[in-house]
């Protein structure tokens, strides 16, 4: 079922500064997830500097696509913002000084015993039509103007004035324009596969659908999958949600890990404490990169008894106890050496779980095995023991990020029993 957006956005963010390599337009992504949240999609976002041709001309053109065109920044008092008079200019309309605006300017700079300066008038000149979005932190009010059917808003760039604007005066005013609807949401986190095997696998499903729309952000082996249904009943919404997110969740089955934004560590973390089991890590290739992301969760203190960074054969020897013969007979880098780390580790720890790591991060092999080559071990309860080959990509820094991801959701596999 096709439901398309009820309205469409598009976003312009002025100032010239954002056209440099030093700052960023970051309003546009705040604008854009409250826009999300009412279902109103953005089909297109602008950066323009302060020059009053482009501009005009972006307002235009958006107006032509767009039913709702935001404008931000360019509202302060100096030469360079331009954005009242080019949006005046591509309205077809005139500004016009308002004296309350400009009393209430100077009664602000009075307030901090300062005085208004004179080209702070400039902000005082409001769009014929316009009505006024108050700016409690800011001299600059918003505007929101329709048009043809259609709003143009202008906020004030420094986000602490343009967030509460947006929040308070234009999300309410919004609402009130679109259609009664309800949206519906699912999120998965996913592990242990590359986005492009991600996306073969559940784009047949997804891909006939833009409603609910489906939203994949990746980092190295940690995919995010959003989906959005938006409907005019709420049993339509969830009825459309579960004819995607069905399928979706039997094909990646027990590959996500995560139905509610938790990290990996702290899904982890939680089946341990419901376990009342501890924890111990014995981190060679990883450096002590897997006990950082453990104890990043508050309260890992009720499962995490600490870790070993092992990372010569002599401390493997030393700290963790390892037969000198084992490493001699199967490398450092063996399923058999991390197996026997991690039960060194349990076994020093006196924890009820242990993993470790163990492989070849590069660029060079000190060991002969591949670059990439990595060994996750486990122990478990009764003298259980396995342990995990990993074939991984990338650069020194991607196999070490691998390799703790990969050591944490096997170890999610094991207590699982999966
Ligand atoms: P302006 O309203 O153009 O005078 O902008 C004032 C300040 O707001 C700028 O110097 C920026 O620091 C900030 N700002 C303006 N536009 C944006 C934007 N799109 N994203 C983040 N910060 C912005
Ligand atoms: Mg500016």
């Amino acid at each position: 079922m096709q439901n398309p957006s009820p309205l469409d956005a598009e976003i312009i963010a002025v100032g010239s500064e954002m056209l440099t390599s030093q700052r960023l337009d970051t309003n546009s992504l705040f604008i854009t997830d409250q826009l999300n949240s009412l279902g109103v999609e953005v089909r297109r976002k602008l950066v323009v500097g302060d020059d009053r041709a482009i501009l005009t001309a972006a307002v235009k053109h958006a107006l032509m696509h767009a039913d709702l065109v935001i404008v931000t920044g360019g509202l302060g008092p100096t030469e360079d913002d331009l954005t009242r008079e080019s949006v005046a200019h591509a309205l077809g309309r005139e500004l016009q000084f308002r004296q309350e605006l400009s009393d209430a300017i100077e009664e602000r700079f009075r307030r901090r015993g300062r005085k208004m300066a004179e080209n702070n008038k400039k902000q005082a000149f409001l769009v014929d039509g316009a009505e006024v979005l108050p700016n409690p932190n800011g001299t600059a009010v918003g505007q929101w103007i329709e048009h043809e059917g259609k709003v143009v808003m202008m906020l004030p760039g420094p986000p602490g004035e343009l967030k509460p604007m947006f929040a308070n005066e234009c999300l309410p005013r919004l609402t009130a324009r679109l259609p009664a609807q309800f949206i519906r949401t699912r999120f998965y986190r996913v592990t242990g596969m590359t986005e492009s095997d991600l996306d073969h696998l559940i784009a047949p499903v997804y891909s006939k659908y833009t409603n609910p729309t489906t939203t994949i952000l990746a980092s190295p082996f940690d995919i995010q999958i959003h989906l959005r249904a938006r409907c005019a009943t709420e049993e339509q919404a969830e009825r459309l949600l579960a004819e995607v997110a069905g399928p979706m969740e039997e094909l990646l089955g027990d590959r996500i890990f995560s139905r509610n934004g938790d990290s990996l560590e702290a899904v982890v973390g939680a089946l341990l404490r419901e376990r009342g089991a501890t924890l111990a890590v014995a981190e060679s290739c990883t450096g002590g990169m897997i006990a950082e992301r453990i104890t990043s969760v508050a309260g890992s203190s009720d499962y995490f008894a600490g870790g070993f960074v092992v990372y010569s054969n002599a401390m493997k020897e030393k700290a963790l106890g390892i037969h000198p013969e084992l490493i001699a007979r199967h490398t450092a880098v063996s399923e058999e050496v991390a197996r026997a780390m991690a039960q060194c580790a349990q076994l020093r720890a006196g924890a009820t779980y242990a993993i470790s790591t163990t492989g070849e991060a590069g660029p060079e092999s000190a060991t002969g095995v591949p670059v990439g080559t990595v060994y996750v071990g486990f122990a478990g309860p009764n003298d259980t023991a396995a342990g995990r080959k990993f074939n991984l990509p990338g650069d020194r820094a991607r196999i070490r990020l691998f390799a703790t991801q990969g050591a944490l959701d096997y170890l999610r596999r094991q207590l699982l029993g999966i």
